[in-house]
């Protein structure tokens, strides 16, 4: 019997979770408790598996990162896979921006819409100064960056540590320690797969927790807004990065992207590009032959600071609270120069926003205060910010996956052979 593909099961899982979800949601008092047995299982599963996720990344990132830098055996190359990488990751994040800018204005989905501005405030986040991010970057305590879950801090650690290794003498100190390390990486990956064989019941018990508590009421209104973030990210994943590793690799992007759904899936279902990062890795390696030393390089820094989707989706939202702002206020419009400034923020908000659930709503107060709109109005998104925030984290580890998958290809770390196998 021919044996049925995880994103099969995965899709399973999605379904019946969401049918089990639609059930509950149905029969809950309406004053919106749901704390019956059946959502505490829900609730239970759907933890195990986040937890399960980010159990593994931070052991396998250090440990997967480390090898790769040992396989590559010299630091100059690391250079220019280093420079390649941040090109592209940029030029992907810009290219979703202009893909948002120009269905945003053509849409309009805030124009007319008359919409109160919330009296509940949103929360109030007080963005760091440039010195304070780049500070926070380097970690004072490794042990706290892994326990605080500091990916940033974890990369750079891995790299000193890795960079280090690679100039201790040849001998049996130094191939010790290379083994193991190799070791420690490969028994990392192959947790990693066991806990993606689990995927298709903890994505059932995410998805049915999800869809039994939110109603689909509040979409309504923000109809509009809703489908154009829909259509400016379906683009920019299924059109704009297929398009790019098509003329990149010269193959077929669409079949590397079915190889990689399973990680889309969990993303999708999880809203976290950090917290899916293991299946990212276990996908680009065992499913589309990336070695492990680019694979292992270019996706942890992928998702913490490549983040197409939400780019996108901070340009859409803060040009749509300002079409409705405009309707509130008439005085109130935008010149040229405050839209520069919105696109540069949305790149800038999409590299320094976490890869955790609503970072991405959470830092947009940044944008809104330096274009002089009022931040309550995020609390109006936050109806709606979940599902948003699954679709751009699917696309934040689509963009991931396709410039990991062209640097790897154009440094001739693909092995082909893998994808035809899968
Ligand atoms: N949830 C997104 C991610 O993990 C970040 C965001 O909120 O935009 O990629």
């Amino acid at each position: 019997m021919r044996r049925i593909k995880l994103h099969w099961w995965i899709l399973l899982g999605m379904i019946l979770g969401a049918l089990a979800g639609s059930w509950l949601h149905a029969v809950s008092p309406p004053d919106g408790v749901t704390s019956t047995a059946a959502y505490e299982a829900f609730d239970g599963i759907a933890r195990i598996f986040l937890n399960l996720l980010r159990m593994i990344v931070v052991p396998l990132v250090f440990f997967s990162l480390i090898s790769g830098m040992l396989g590559m055996g010299d630091l100059s190359r690391f250079g220019r896979l280093g420079a390649k990488t941040f090109t592209l990751y940029i030029v992907t994040s810009l290219m979703a921006i202009l893909t948002g800018l120009f269905l945003v204005n053509v849409i309009r989905p805030g124009a007319g819409l008359d919409l109160a501005i919330p009296t509940r405030a949103a929360p109030k986040h007080v963005p760091d100064s440039f010195w304070d991010v780049l500070v926070e970057m380097v970690p004072d305590n490794f042990v706290r960056a892994a326990a605080d879950f500091d990916l940033i801090g974890v990369i750079i650690f891995a790299l000193f540590f890795g960079a280090f290794t690679l100039t201790l003498e040849k001998g049996p100190k130094k191939e010790t320690l290379v083994h193991l390390i190799q070791a420690a990486a490969d028994v990392m990956m192959k947790l990693t797969g066991f806990i993606i064989a689990l995927a298709p019941v903890g994505i059932a018990g995410l998805i049915a927790r999800m869809v039994s508590t939110t109603g689909i009421g509040v979409f309504y209104d923000l109809r509009w807004y809703v489908v154009t973030v829909f259509v400016a990210l379906a683009f920019h994943a299924f059109v704009t990065l297929p398009l790019m590793v098509f003329l990149a690799t010269r193959s077929n992007p669409y079949r590397f992207l079915r190889v990689m759904s399973p990680a889309f899936l969990t993303g999708f279902s999880t809203a976290s590009s950090s917290g899916t990062l293991a299946v990212t890795l276990e996908r680009a390696e065992h499913g589309a032959g990336i070695s492990n030393r680019v694979a292992s390089f270019v996706l942890p820094i992928g998702a913490t600071v490549n983040m197409d989707g939400t780019a996108l989706y901070e340009i859409v939202t803060v040009l749509f609270i300002a079409q409705v702002h405009a309707g509130v206020d008439p005085a109130f419009s935008l010149s040229l120069g405050q839209q520069v400034l919105i696109v540069f923020l949305g790149l800038a908000v999409s590299i320094g926003a976490a890869g955790i659930p609503h970072a991405g709503l959470v830092m947009m107060v940044i944008i809104l205060q330096a274009v002089g709109l009022p931040i309550e109005y995020t609390g109006l998104i936050w109806a709606v910010d979940r599902v948003l925030d699954m679709c751009r984290t699917a696309t934040n580890i689509a963009s991931d996956s396709c410039v990991t998958y062209i640097v790897a290809s154009t440094e001739g770390e693909v092995d082909r052979s893998v994808m035809e196998q899968v």
